[in-house]
């Protein structure tokens, strides 16, 4: 027994719909379509795109500097990041997701990956 992910009546028919008909399925997709849906995807995005940087950028061990300008040429968006991490000395790290950066100098950062 299934039901319908529109109005979760249950499905009669094939075990692999997912909707009772034609109407559930538009009203579904419509609504996986509406603006905050698409403002959370977006973000999304840019929240990979900016790890995919970083984690591109990364040796495999260890820790790398760059220039902000560097990272910005490649597309990084400093507005997104997924979480902040304060040290005990007073360093702000930033992340998106496992993949990290701080400001060591005026336009230079430096990359760490959470260990
Ligand atoms: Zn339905």
């Amino acid at each position: 027994m299934k039901n319908c992910l529109e109005c979760e009546k249950t499905i009669n028919g094939r075990s692999d719909k997912k909707f009772c008909n034609d109407s559930c399925r538009n009203s579904f997709n419509n609504r996986q379509n509406t603006a905050s849906n698409i403002y959370v995807r977006n973000v999304n995005t840019l929240l990979r795109k900016n790890r995919k940087i970083l984690q591109n950028l990364l040796p495999k061990s260890g820790k790398t500097s760059i220039s902000e300008k560097t990272l910005k040429v490649l597309g990084f968006n400093f507005e997104y990041f997924t979480h902040v991490y304060e040290t005990k000395n007073g360093n702000t790290y930033k992340f998106c997701y496992e993949f990290g950066y701080l400001n060591i100098d005026k336009g230079v950062l430096m990359l760490v990956k959470k260990s």
